[in-house]
């Protein structure tokens, strides 16, 4: 059986940035935090509250920012091997009644096998979430992003918003 469940984010209300890297964007950016009132729910009854929660999205594309967007290049590895096997099989199996599948996967396969190994040789490794990150400057605004009032230090030594109580991360 199918069973419907998520969760409920009420009260969203801004309340950090910081700079951060987009893996979405795959740039820097800056992301802020909205904290939501998060119930769980099963079949749309909400049923376990779960208390206040950060949520950290980019102000371009509204995205999670460290959140892999692109397909990692592992699978695409897997990818090319099991291309390879592809191409060892149809050009062992002798043509049968069926030829013109056969070929089809005898030109198809390593064709596609050669344009994913060219592609993977030619792209260099992406630099991992860690390495983007260290290269980010601690947030050094003073003026709040949101709505524009001088920032203020807070009595935890954090500087805050006075108008909308955002903390710079
Ligand atoms: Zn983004
Ligand atoms: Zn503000």
């Amino acid at each position: 059986m199918y069973i419907v469940h998520g969760a409920y984010h009420f009260w969203p209300k801004r309340v950090a940035f910081r700079n951060d890297y987009c893996l979405g964007c795959d740039k820097p950016r800056l992301s802020f935090a909205v904290r939501t009132f998060d119930v769980g729910h099963v079949f749309w009854i909400p049923i376990l509250p779960v208390g206040f929660w950060n949520h950290w999205k980019c102000s371009e594309c509204g995205r999670d920012p460290h959140v892999h967007v692109k397909t990692r290049r592992s699978f695409k590895w897997i990818g090319f091997g099991c291309l390879v096997l592809l191409s060892g099989m149809f050009w062992l199996t002798p043509t049968g009644s069926n030829d013109g599948l056969t070929w089809f996967f005898r030109i198809a396969a390593p064709a596609g096998g050669t344009f994913l190994l060219r592609h993977l040789l030619r792209t260099p490794a992406e630099p991992s979430l860690k390495d983007h990150l260290s290269k980010i400057q601690p947030a050094a605004d003073v003026v709040c992003p949101f709505c524009g009032t001088p920032l203020g230090v807070s009595s935890e030594g954090r500087w805050t918003c006075p108008a909308c109580r955002c903390v710079r991360y």
